[in-house]
């Protein structure tokens, strides 16, 4: 078991308050603790890198939800791939690469158990892929399309979120397997991204439009209707999706940031569109298919050594950039998946 020197410290960044509506810098606190010592089977990581994602968020308010909320008085729950620092337990020693849902902080006690797995990063350009393109969010646009959407050559996907960590890795992926692909974001510089970097059929900026309006584009852009939408946004956006579907769409429900922040949620106002087109809406979950997860990270990086699946990593640095990081997500501030680097 290897110790730490005195003078270090752990550097957390706590959620001290929940948050009403938009997070704002009072509901979390930077506080500094001595770095922790391994209690016998657990083991101390020092987090290099951190996932920032939507669902924490989520995580932050106290209602009924597939995690327990995070406490108040803890770090914000977060996936982190780190070094093992210090052990005592004998599956983990000093230095070894792990990749676990841990907290946004400097050092994490582990008790193995979960997510926690052991990593090799020796051939990754960065151990941030293992949040990114070989993470969470790549996996999720894998099997939320490829298992949820099932789709086919020739079919029209819907992406909304286009431009971000999954949206852009759905397009890609559909457009792999055959499809026509129409993207949804916001602002023209988003747009290009999804045309010139993507490869997205057609993009369209969401920016300012009404529901008739974006309705309207969405039509015209897929001709026959739409056979899949992968929902990343919801609200007005997945409102207009649905006033397109093709006879049978699958709508795969994957997240509606648009809704995080607000109180009052509106939701899509024509569900009624489901019924009419016989249509679909699965709800997703990417820790559903943690057992497949080698399955889908080596498609990924195959495609991805191909060069025909492009991954952007949008990397702030220092926990005390946590909150402004974090806050990017919500206004469209990130190019690609928002990674915090800690060490
Ligand atoms: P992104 O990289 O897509 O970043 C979030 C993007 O959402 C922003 O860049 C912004 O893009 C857009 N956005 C934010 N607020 C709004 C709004 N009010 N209206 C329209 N667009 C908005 O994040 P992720 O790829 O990590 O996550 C995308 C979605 O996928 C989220 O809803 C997330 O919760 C969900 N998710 C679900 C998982 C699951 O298992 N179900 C797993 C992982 C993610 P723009 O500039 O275009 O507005």
């Amino acid at each position: 078991m290897e110790g730490s020197p005195l003078s270090e410290m752990n550097r957390r960044f706590l959620l001290v308050r929940r948050p009403r509506g938009e997070p704002v810098p009072e509901d979390f606190r930077l506080a500094s603790t001595p770095v922790p010592q391994p209690a016998p089977g657990s083991f101390i990581l020092r987090n290099h890198f951190a996932s920032l994602d939507p669902a924490q968020r989520g995580w932050m308010d106290d209602r009924p939800s597939y995690m327990p909320p995070i406490p108040l008085g803890q770090p914000v729950r977060a996936t982190t791939v780190g070094r093992v620092h210090a052990s005592a337990n004998p599956d983990f020693a000093p230095g070894d690469w792990v990749l676990g849902l841990n907290a946004l902080e400097d050092y994490s006690i582990v008790t193995p158990g979960g997510f926690t797995t052991k990593v090799d990063v020796s051939r990754l350009p960065s151990p941030s892929y293992l949040l990114s393109a070989l993470g969470a969010v790549g996996l999720t646009g894998y099997f939320g399309l490829l298992e949820v959407g099932r789709p086919q050559p020739g079919e029209t996907v819907l992406v909304s979120g286009a431009a971000g960590a999954v949206g852009s890795v759905v397009g890609q992926i559909a457009r792999i397997k055959g499809c026509r692909t129409i993207g949804i974001a916001g602002g023209a510089a988003k747009c290009q991204r999804l045309l010139h970097d993507y490869h997205f059929d057609v993009a369209i900026d969401y920016r300012g439009k009404s529901v008739k309006q974006l309705s309207a584009e969405i039509g015209a852009a897929a001709g026959g209707g739409v056979d899949i939408i992968f929902e990343n946004v919801g609200g007005e956006i997945l409102e207009a999706g649905l006033n397109n579907l093709a006879p049978r769409a699958r709508v795969i429900l994957c997240g509606l940031i648009s809704e995080y922040n607000s109180d009052e949620k509106h939701g899509a106002r024509n569900l009624w569109q489901l019924i009419v087109k016989r249509a679909s809406i699965h709800g997703f979950l990417i820790m559903d298919y943690v057992p497949r997860f080698a399955e889908g990270g080596a498609q990924i990086a195959a495609w991805i050594g191909e060069g025909r699946l492009r991954i952007d990593e949008h990397i702030e640095r220092g926990l005390e950039n946590a909150y402004p990081a974090f806050m990017k997500l919500f206004s469209g501030g990130n190019i690609g998946k928002m990674v915090l680097q800690i060490a």
